[in-house]
């Protein structure tokens, strides 16, 4: 075993887990057991909280300014760990190590925007009145949760960390089991710059502890980023319990592909997108619909996918199941009458026989009810679908339960806003194949891909990390005294 057994970060010290139930964390590359992951029970997460508690006061009581100065040296800290990051990412999630480079990078800008929080949350303040002011200031929460999936184990713990905690938070991190170990280098970096113990906490788990999160009284508001069925559960199990949640759900992410699309751009940029991170990114192209005929574009979409190599520029999938979950699809759509241009099942890497690779897959002549073209396949995987007109393409989009991202590939504008405005998803792309917004624009979809109100970074997460205060006050004992007074 390469690393030793996970343990959680309590009061800024990594602590042992009181469990007897532990799960193997094995890297996808090549399926070297890196570590074991035991899984915390209740009472773990009772510790956290009441350590989160304690630094609660002091911490929220921090000026903002004060609070930022943790934030800028973690920025530098990221940015001079970048490799050893990087490394540690793609060994337990499996994803290329320029992949992980970029993931942390991501991760730096995050953090950035966080350092910015003090030039944005002023508060407002009028006279409303003859000598009377109204004032309303955000205010933090308290303790807080983000319960965190396996595809990105730095970004998206950094979606939230930062913002919550930057905005006077104490925070409750559930990593995913499947990759534990960065999130521990992160609270390790955290007190490296500075952050009070008991502000950031580590609380390892499965289902029984995502649920102690959302019934526990000490936790105000909770952060869910993963598949929809559990977001489903856990928005509903946490507001049940009237704490407030934001739940981020799995995606099916449609790209458009117009007859007079630039064919070299529109190939590569298709092919980024289904293959990237080896299509685990819930922005991944997953779906595409050709408009009118596309062929020659669809041919230079095989040509680029041929490119992607399995163990070079493609990562692994995270573990076997998913590997046969994904090839069992594809076999669903070849039964189902579906062309395989272009097929990834049984990829071999030489040297990492263990490791569970998938290779790129181009599916053609998909037709809307097959389940390629209807469920989020979370792999390397485009399915194809070919309609005569634009707004039958916009029809299937629409039709489909998510509303992450759905992006246009044409050089004609008007078409390009006929789709902005009538694609049902929260982020759309124009010739762009993963259009994430970047900072400070927010990330969020639509539909089931996110329950829950606002986005969940940007400025949005202001919003959702803080309640406002409304003070009236009046100082003026001569001012004249009206109907409000
Ligand atoms: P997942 O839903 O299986 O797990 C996410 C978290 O929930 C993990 O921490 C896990 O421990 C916990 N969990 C799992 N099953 C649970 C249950 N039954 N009850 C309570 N908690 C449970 O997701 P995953 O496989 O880790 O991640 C992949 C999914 O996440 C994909 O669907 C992907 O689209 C989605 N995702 C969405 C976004 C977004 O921004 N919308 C971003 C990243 C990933």
């Amino acid at each position: 075993m390469k690393y030793n057994p996970v343990q959680n970060f309590i009061g800024g010290k990594f602590v042992n887990i009181r469990s007897d139930k532990s799960l193997d964390v094995v890297s996808p590359i090549d399926g070297t057991l890196l570590s074991v992951v035991p899984m915390s029970a209740a009472k773990d997460l009772d510790d956290a909280v009441k350590a989160a508690k304690a630094a609660f006061t002091g911490w929220s009581k921090t000026p903002i300014k004060e609070r930022v100065q943790v934030f800028f040296r973690y920025k530098t800290l990221l940015e001079k760990n970048l490799q050893e990051l990087a490394t540690l990412c793609s060994e337990e999630n499996g994803k290329t190590y320029s992949e992980s480079v970029a993931e942390i990078e991501k991760s730096i800008e995050l953090t950035e925007f966080a350092c910015s929080l003090p030039q944005l949350v002023t508060g407002e303040i009028l006279e409303v009145s003859r000598g009377v002011e109204c004032r309303t200031e955000h205010v933090p929460l308290g303790v807080v949760a983000s319960i965190v999936p396996f595809n990105f184990p730095s970004m998206v713990p950094n979606w939230t960390l930062p913002n919550a905690i930057a905005l006077g938070n104490c925070m409750i991190m559930k990593p995913s089991e499947k990759v534990p170990l960065s999130c521990g280098r992160l609270a390790e970096l955290l007190k490296e710059a500075g952050l009070p113990d008991g502000v950031f906490n580590i609380v390892h788990g499965d289902v029984t502890i995502v649920e102690a999160i959302c019934d526990h009284p000490g936790i105000e508001a909770i952060s869910f980023v993963g598949s929809t069925k559990v977001a489903k559960i856990v928005y509903q199990r946490a507001t049940s319990n009237y704490k407030r949640c934001l739940a981020l759900g799995g995606a099916k992410n449609h790209l458009m592909v117009l007859p007079d699309a630039i064919p070299g751009m529109t190939a590569q940029n298709v092919a980024a997108s289904m293959s990237g991170c080896a299509g685990q990114r819930c922005m991944a192209a997953s779906a595409m619909i050709g408009v009118g005929n596309v062929d020659a574009i669809i041919d230079k979409i095989c040509e680029e996918a041929r490119k992607i190599i399995p163990g070079e520029n493609l990562g692994a999938v995270i573990n076997k199941e998913s590997k046969e979950r994904i090839e069992r699809y594809i076999g669903e759509a070849e039964r189902d009458g579906a062309k395989v241009l272009v097929d990834g099942r049984n990829a071999k890497v030489n040297g990492k026989e263990n490791g569970t690779y998938v290779g790129p897959t181009v599916i053609d002549f998909v037709t809307p009810e097959m389940s390629v073209a209807r469920e989020e396949i979370f792999g390397p995987v485009i399915s194809i679908m070919r309609t005569k007109t634009v707004d039958e393409a916009l029809a299937i989009e629409n039709k489909n339960p998510y509303g992450n991202a759905a992006s246009v590939f044409t050089q004609n504008g008007a078409m390009a806003r006929y789709i902005i405005d009538h694609a049902s998803a929260g982020m759309i792309g124009v010739n762009v194949g993963v259009p994430v917004p970047r900072e400070p624009f927010s990330f969020g979809g639509w539909n089931e891909s996110k329950f829950g109100v606002g986005d969940i970074t940007g400025k949005s997460s202001i919003e959702f990390w803080t309640k406002l205060k409304k003070s009236t006050t009046k100082w003026n004992a001569e001012a004249g005294v009206n109907w409000m007074s």
